[in-house]
C-alpha cells in the first residue's frame, strides 16, 4: 500500500501540519483538522497516474456553514 507523507503548514495559526495518506484517499478534497488549532483545512492532492503526489494544496475550509 502507497503511503503518502505531506508536510505544510496550517493556514490558521502556521503550525506544521503532518498527514499520513494511504492510496484510497480520495485524490480531489480531504478535509483535515489542524492538531494545533483544530480549525478545519482543505488539502487537495493531485496525483500522477502511479498515485505519486505531484502536487499539494492546503488552504483554510471556507464556505461552509457554521
Ligand atoms: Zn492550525
Amino acid at each position: 500500500m502507497a503511503i503518502v507523507e505531506l508536510h505544510d503548514r496550517c493556514p490558521w495559526c502556521g503550525a506544521r501540519i503532518d498527514l499520513t495518506l494511504d492510496e484510497n484517499a480520495p485524490e480531489d478534497d480531504l478535509l483535515e483538522e489542524c492538531p494545533h488549532c483544530g480549525r478545519p483545512v482543505d488539502v487537495q492532492l493531485r496525483l500522477d497516474g502511479n498515485g505519486c503526489p505531484v502536487d499539494v494544496e492546503i488552504r483554510r475550509d471556507d464556505g461552509s456553514s457554521g
